[in-house]
């Protein structure tokens, strides 16, 4: 039975570790990507593509200081919003042109996705995600002093922006994403978790100096365009209790009890595996029917129920079998879906 994915892509699908970030590099690994989630789209689900930016973002962000005697730098917002286009539009070239291979007839489009966030949230208080350029000190108090940055030393590397991470409530194009993917078209978006907003005056949308981690960005997605299963894809092919500890076990199929239990033991690494749980155990508890942690590549597999951790939902008791059609042995090429 065809189903809503929601596809979120790990760094890895975009850069591989070692890499500098040249366009061919990143079209490359793309390309790559684009393949797994075409697969998607031939078995005839409805997909919505989401995905991280650290990298891309991080270098728009090196590009503003290093240009900055030459022209005027772009704020954080902007520069997530840059990426959200440049990552968008080589997902657009490399799934058109795997669609095409399969003889789909399908539109892809890039949908520039505003997150909202609450300017009182507690992250706020404590900013702690570094982004961009290492500083010097002295460059560093100059931008303390100039834009009101907090700076934090990096294990003398050099002096590091810090922005808060604050918790996604709502993305702002819901209502149009909903309406592209009810159209047929495979739909990215909120790249980068999307770029964070709050609400000002009289309702009026601010950027704000601030990263969204993109898997909890996923789940706002996954749950406000209705989708049945959420997918996110890393450089791992299960999440681990004890991982990389003795008794280390990887995870199959987990009740949402267990692997709230395994959460609360700690064993899900804040800024990695732990927001991948988090953003799981939201969906599904939010009546989302099936979540996934997986690797690229394993994708289609663990739709398929033969591997990657996966969390089922109420509303997906009496689903059994679904996945029939999916999966390495039914993969089609599904005209005129
Ligand atoms: P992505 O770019 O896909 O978000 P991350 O590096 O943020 O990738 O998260 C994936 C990483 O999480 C894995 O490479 C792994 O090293 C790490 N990780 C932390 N805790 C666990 C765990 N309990 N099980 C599996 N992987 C874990
Ligand atoms: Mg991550």
């Amino acid at each position: 039975m065809p189903k809503t994915i929601v596809v979120a892509l790990g760094g890895n699908a975009i850069l591989q570790p070692g890499q500098r970030g040249t366009a061919a590099e990143q079209y490359e690994n793309i390309a790559v990507t684009a393949r797994q989630i075409a697969r998607m789209v031939a078995d005839g689900h409805r997909v919505v593509v989401t995905h991280g930016n650290g990298p891309q973002v991080g270098n728009i962000l090196i590009q503003q200081e290093e240009g900055s005697a030459a022209v005027p730098p772009m704020p954080l917002d902007v520069c997530g919003a840059m990426s959200q286009g440049f990552i968008g539009y080589y997902l657009q070239q490399c799934l058109g042109r795997e669609l095409v291979t399969l003889g789909l007839d399908v539109p892809v489009a890039t949908i520039v996705t505003q997150v909202v966030v609450d300017v009182g949230d507690a992250a706020f208080q404590n900013p702690t995600k570094p982004v961009g350029p290492f500083y010097s000190e002295e460059r560093a108090r100059e931008l303390v002093a100039a834009k009101g940055w907090r700076m934090k030393e990096d294990a003398g590397r050099g002096w590091r922006r810090v922005v808060p991470s604050p918790d996604p409530r709502g993305i702002v194009e819901a209502p149009v994403i909903r309406s592209v993917v009810a159209s047929g078209a495979v739909v990215i978006a909120s790249g980068g978790g999307g770029v964070p907003v709050a609400v000002g005056e009289g309702g009026h949308l601010l950027g704000v100096e601030a990263v969204i981690d993109k898997d909890l960005a996923a789940e706002r997605l996954a749950c406000e365009v209705g989708a049945d299963v959420l997918i996110i894809l890393t450089d791992v092919e299960k999440a681990a209790v004890n991982y990389r500890q003795p008794g280390e076990t990887w995870l199959g199929e987990l009740t949402l009890e267990q692997a709230r239990a395994y959460q609360a033991q700690g064993h899900f690494q804040a800024g990695s595996m732990g927001p991948k749980v988090e953003a799981a155990l939201r969906f599904v508890e939010g009546g989302g029917e099936l979540a996934v942690i997986t690797s690229l590549s394993r994708a289609m597999a663990a739709l398929a129920g033969e591997t990657g951790t996966r969390i089922r939902g109420a509303a997906a008791a009496g689903a059994a079998g679904w996945e029939a059609p999916v999966g390495e042995q039914g993969y089609r090429a599904a005209r005129g879906r």
